[in-house]
């Protein structure tokens, strides 16, 4: 059920009370093919980009006015990360209090977020050099 009482329709953006870290504006809540996501109201109008992981409630103990954890899985189960990633590297295992990872100083958070950007930076201009040679190779 929506907040107004009328069923949610599949699909439809659901308002949630998170605000883009970018902009301030209202986060809607859609589902997609990879399972449901927040993006930022304004993105329809082009003036924000922000989309993320739906957030689990928990705000990034490093950033709490902006940030929000939101679950993730890799081959070693399930964490936590922030959803300014990778502009933020925080990440934990556990959200119970005391076993979450404490925040970083800022000298090593910020050291942390810089090497996390550069790593980031670096796949996506593999990514783009992998493409570029695929579509020569299709090319010629
Ligand atoms: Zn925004
Ligand atoms: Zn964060």
């Amino acid at each position: 059920m929506g907040p107004d009482g009328q069923p949610v329709r599949a699909g439809e953006p659901v308002a949630t009370p998170y605000r883009c870290p970018k902009d301030g504006g209202r986060l809607l809540k859609k589902s997609g093919r990879f399972g449901e996501y927040v993006e930022c109201e304004n993105r329809a109008a082009g003036s924000c980009d922000f989309r993320g992981g739906v957030p689990v409630g928990v705000p990034c103990p490093e950033e709490p006015e902006t940030g929000q954890l939101v679950e993730k899985s890799s081959r070693r189960g399930t964490f936590y990360a922030c959803w300014n990633y990778p502009n933020c590297s925080y990440t934990t295992n556990s959200l119970e209090p005391g076993k979450m990872t404490p925040p970083r100083p800022p000298e090593v958070r910020e050291e942390a977020n810089r090497k996390l950007l550069e790593r980031s930076a670096r796949g996506k201009a593999a990514f783009a050099k992998r493409r570029a040679n695929a579509a020569a190779r299709k090319a010629s």
